[in-house]
């Protein structure tokens, strides 16, 4: 893994839409029809057919909540999630060049800055207002927010923001898309051989390139 890229952002900022967005813009894919793969009995990622790209955490198509926040933060024996720890762990196993992560289970200083020791790091933070967020998660996914979740939510990833000690980019543009392309030309990335490979048969390499230790 070269590159690790974070979003971080309250409930409904557009953190998983993002990303698949920007999936589908370099690898032609949705990250909806990737397969999932185990690195360990709890961490798992998407990856690309080419193995350029890949997301932390499970997607698949209809799913409200996806990627990291499909991954429970406690196993079936109690022990809690160390996303650091099994990350670090695991590293050499994972083989995207580019990973991206928009989940609210590790964000934490230790662990955005314990990733940034061993990952080309780059951290951007979906700021929206607390009320366009509430308004998406109620209109746009048909959800519920509890009480004073959004405030204190956007209170503890603004304390996050503010002393982390990484390259660190706010984004607030109007749409997705503005976001997609700050975020594309900061990191650099481009799209992969997927878009230009389409006669191979993904199915093949999938089997030869997926397996699991659990
Ligand atoms: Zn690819």
């Amino acid at each position: 893994m070269k590159k690790y890229i974070k979003l971080m952002g309250n409930n409904g900022s557009g953190k998983t839409y993002t990303v698949r967005k920007i999936l589908e813009q370099l690898t032609g894919k949705s990250p909806d029809f990737m397969e999932n793969i185990y690195v360990d009995n709890m961490l798992c990622y998407h990856k690309c057919t080419c193995g350029k790209y890949g997301a932390m955490g499970k997607f698949r198509e209809g799913l409200k909540c996806c990627g990291m926040d499909k991954i429970s933060g406690k196993s079936k024996d109690g022990e809690s999630f160390a996303y650091l720890d099994r990350l670090q762990r695991n590293v050499d196993k994972i083989r995207p060049d580019v990973l991206f992560d928009e989940g609210l289970i590790n964000i934490t200083l230790k662990t955005l800055e314990g990733i940034s020791k061993f990952t080309d790091f780059y951290l951007f933070y979906l700021d929206y207002p607390i009320e366009l967020c509430r308004k998406s998660i109620i209109e746009l996914r048909q959800g519920k927010v509890s009480e004073g979740l959004l405030e204190r939510r956007k209170k503890s990833h603004d304390n996050i923001y503010t002393k982390i000690n990484v390259k660190k980019y706010g984004l607030n543009g109007k749409t997705v898309v503005d976001n997609m392309k700050t975020i594309i030309e900061i990191t650099g990335i481009t799209p992969c051989r997927c878009m230009a490979t389409k006669s191979v048969n993904p199915q093949q390499v999938l089997i030869e390139e997926t397996w699991r230790d659990v």
